[in-house]
C-alpha cells in the first residue's frame, strides 16, 4: 500500500448479537461503572444497552461509528457521552468539519439534539469537548508525535476515556479527555490497531 489506511469489515458475527443476548448479559450491563456502544452491531441492540444502563444509572458512552445518516434521535438522549471523529459529525450534521471552528458548531448542533457531553475528536489537533454544564466549547490539544497509522485512534480514545470513567470517576472531565488523548496519540505510533494499542506497562505511569 501506499500509506494509505484499508480496512476490511466482516459484520457477520456483529451482527448476530441480539436482544435476546443483550437480557442474559443485563446483570453485567446494569452493575457496570461505564458501557460503551457503538454501531458495529445492530443499532437497536445498541440502543437498547443503552437504555438498559440508564435505567440503572450506570454511565453511557456512545460512539456512532460506522456513521449513520438517520441515526434514531434517542442515541442522543441515552449518551451521557457522545464521542465522535469529524467525518461523523459531517454524516450527522450535514456541516463538514474542516476546522475547530466548525467542530465547535457540530458540538452545539449534537449537544442540542440531547446528550449531555458531545466530544469531537480531530485527530493529530486532539478534539474539542462541549457540556450541558459549561456550554463554551473547550479545545483539548493532543502532544506533537510522529504518527505511523492513525487506524483505531478513536478506537484507542474511546478505550481510554471509559477507563478513567471507570476507575477515576472523580476526575475532571477534562483532565480524562486530556489523558485519553495521550493514549490515542501513543497507539498512532505503530502500525496496526490491536497490536498498537498500548499496554498499561508501556504508557508513563502519570496517566494512572
Ligand atoms: P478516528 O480514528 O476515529 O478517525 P481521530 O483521527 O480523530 O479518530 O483520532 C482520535 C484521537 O487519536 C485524537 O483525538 C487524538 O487524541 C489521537 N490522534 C489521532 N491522530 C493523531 C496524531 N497524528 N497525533 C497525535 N494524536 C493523534
Amino acid at each position: 500500500s501506499l500509506g494509505q489506511n484499508v480496512i476490511v469489515i466482516v459484520p457477520g458475527a456483529n451482527l448476530l448479537l441480539n436482544f435476546e443476548d443483550l437480557k442474559r448479559a443485563s446483570d453485567v450491563i446494569c452493575k457496570a461503572k461505564v458501557v460503551v456502544c457503538q454501531l458495529e452491531i445492530t443499532p437497536a441492540v445498541s440502543l437498547e444497552a443503552l437504555k438498559m444502563a440508564r435505567a440503572s444509572g450506570v454511565k453511557t458512552l456512545f460512539n456512532p461509528a460506522p456513521a449513520l445518516a438517520d441515526l434514531d434521535p434517542q442515541f442522543y438522549t441515552h449518551s451521557d457521552i457522545f464521542c465522535c471523529n469529524e467525518t461523523e459529525a459531517e454524516i450527522l450534521t450535514g456541516v463538514p468539519v474542516g476546522n475547530l471552528e466548525d467542530a465547535e458548531k457540530v458540538g452545539h448542533m449534537l449537544l442540542e439534539r440531547g446528550c449531555k457531553l458531545v466530544i469531537v475528536t480531530l485527530g493529530a489537533e486532539g478534539c474539542m469537548m462541549i457540556s450541558g454544564e459549561e456550554p463554551i466549547p473547550k479545545h483539548i490539544p493532543a502532544g506533537k508525535v510522529r504518527a505511523v497509522d492513525t487506524t483505531g485512534a478513536g478506537d484507542s480514545f474511546v478505550g481510554a476515556l471509559a477507563f478513567y470513567l471507570a476507575y477515576y470517576p472523580k476526575l475532571p472531565m477534562e483532565e480524562m479527555i486530556r489523558k485519553s488523548n495521550r493514549v490515542a496519540s501513543v497507539s498512532v505510533q505503530a502500525s496496526g490497531t490491536q497490536s498498537s494499542y498500548p499496554y498499561r506497562k508501556d504508557l508513563p505511569q502519570d496517566l494512572f
